[in-house]
């Protein structure tokens, strides 16, 4: 049986291997086996709602070994580490316990067709004091210790009832930082409405949104941003733009300009960067962002064999553009994979990849959502806001779960968060 190995299970990569063990797998016409460094799933745009707490990651995650065994596929935790291209091996990292104890050693796995979708992660910039200082929410392991560290703040400013001001400072105004922002304005609200009556948010706490350039949200229309910078400032979160970081301490963050901007918590949203691994993978083609560098194909330019699809691929799209790095287009990537396996298992060449750009979506909690959304009849883009708009962006969501799960199970789901939301706390109280 043919060997295809995928190595990161997100947005695209567990899409894939779900498909692709459906398939391929169930009728035995392939092995399927994917490799992730970490043992759960959790969709990647839900970070910042972990992060506020307003949703719980215990009932969001998926095991991967339970999907594996459900979809035909083999899980084999592990880091990608290396690659031997000429042996067409692909060596995972041992797993290591809390403890030190090795679980697993160092392992090279065979394949005929090898897919990175290992995504990306903030790009610092090497700004200092990033890595000491400031959260990232690159994966749900950091956002809930975020959220676990500020709850903790918060119990100790409503004991110490002495008024102290809680100042979060959020670096990055693209839509991570923005959706953020707009979150935790929500959720410390809620979570001081549960029995914290000597922490007053109004007064006692202080969101600031930093960003480098002109304006927030500079990939999206220019009439998005000012919607939504019209919602950040009702909430009086402070947007400083033109304010280019240069370092972070344990209060402050500073910028070019010779600003203090107080942090008690700061948040880095700025940027991607994918791992350093990808730059030197056997002689594999990236960029300066670490992406590697793919044929319309989805194939690296130095490999047939070897894919790349997601925030990890550089694939050019349009005007000397690449595909933006997103949710939509790792979903898109994977649906292409799977029948570009199909035809390679019935003797074909595979197809070129054609991104299609929907739209853009904003959610700012409980408070608004804008957008825009493509690909209509005229061919154009129209405005969406409020309950239109968040009903789009909970369905990218639900698409995900009926990639994952086909539609009755994501139907059930749907349905049993309904009933969880009516006897549960409305966010996460710790
Ligand atoms: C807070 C936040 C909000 C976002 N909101 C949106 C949104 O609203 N809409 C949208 O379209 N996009 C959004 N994005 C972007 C979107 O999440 C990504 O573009 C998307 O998840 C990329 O999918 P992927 O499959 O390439 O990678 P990921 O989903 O990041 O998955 C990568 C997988 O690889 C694994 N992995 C990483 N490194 C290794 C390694 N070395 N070895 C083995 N496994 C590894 C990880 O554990 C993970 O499972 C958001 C991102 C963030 C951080």
């Amino acid at each position: 049986m043919r060997q295809i190995v995928i190595v990161g299970g997100g947005a695209g990569g567990l899409e894939l291997a779900t498909r692709l063990g459906d398939t391929l797998g169930k009728s035995r016409r392939a092995h399927v086996t994917l490799v992730d460094r970490a043992r759960t799933h959790l969709w990647k745009p839900l970070l910042h709602e972990v992060a506020a707490g307003s949703i719980n990651i215990h009932s969001d995650q998926l095991d991967y070994l339970a999907q594996a065994r459900w979809h035909h596929f083999t899980f084999a935790p592990g880091e990608l580490a290396g690659l031997d291209r000429s042996a067409k091996t692909v060596r995972v990292a041992a797993v290591i316990d809390d403890e030190g104890t090795e679980i697993l050693p160092l392992r090279d796995l065979p394949y005929d067709s090898l897919v990175i979708s290992i995504g990306s992660q903030c790009n610092d910039f090497g700004t200092p004091g990033v890595r000491e200082h400031a959260f990232k929410l690159d994966n749900a392991w950091e956002a809930n210790l975020f959220h676990r560290r500020l709850i903790n703040a918060c119990f100790k400013a409503n004991y110490l009832a002495d008024g102290r001001v809680l100042n979060l400072a959020i670096v990055g105004g693209g839509a991570t930082g923005v959706e953020l922002a707009a979150e935790l304005h929500n959720t410390l609200r809620v979570l001081a409405a549960y029995g914290l009556s000597k922490f007053d948010p109004e007064t006692q706490l202080r969101i600031r949104l930093v960003e480098a350039g002109p304006r927030i949200l500079a990939g999206l229309p220019e009439y998005l941003a000012q919607a939504t910078l019209d919602t950040l400032q009702k909430l009086k979160v402070e947007v400083l733009v033109n304010e280019r970081v240069v370092s972070i301490t344990a209060t402050h963050v500073h910028t070019a300009s010779g600003k203090e901007i107080p942090g008690d918590f700061a948040v880095w949203a700025a940027g991607i960067k994918c791992a350093d691994v990808l730059t030197d993978l056997d002689g594999l083609e990236s960029n300066k962002l670490n992406q590697l560098v793919v044929l319309p194909t989805l194939q690296t330019t130095r490999d047939p064999n070897i894919f790349a699809l997601g925030d990890c691929s550089a694939c050019e799209w349009k005007d000397a553009r690449n595909v933006p790095p997103r949710a939509q287009s790792a979903h898109q990537m994977a649906s292409h994979l799977v029948s570009t396996f199909k035809r390679q298992h019935a003797g074909k060449l595979p197809k070129p990849f054609h991104y299609r750009d929907f739209g853009s979506l904003v959610s700012l909690g409980s408070y608004e959502s804008v957008g825009t959304l493509m690909g209509f009849a005229t061919g154009g883009s129209i405005r969406v806001e409020g309950l239109i708009a968040k009903l789009f962006y909970i369905s990218l969501y639900k698409l995900h779960l009926w990639a994952l799960h086909g539609f009755w199970r994501m139907a059930l789901d749907t349905l049993a968060r309904m009933i969880r939301t009516q006897t549960a706390p409305k966010v996460k109280l710790h």
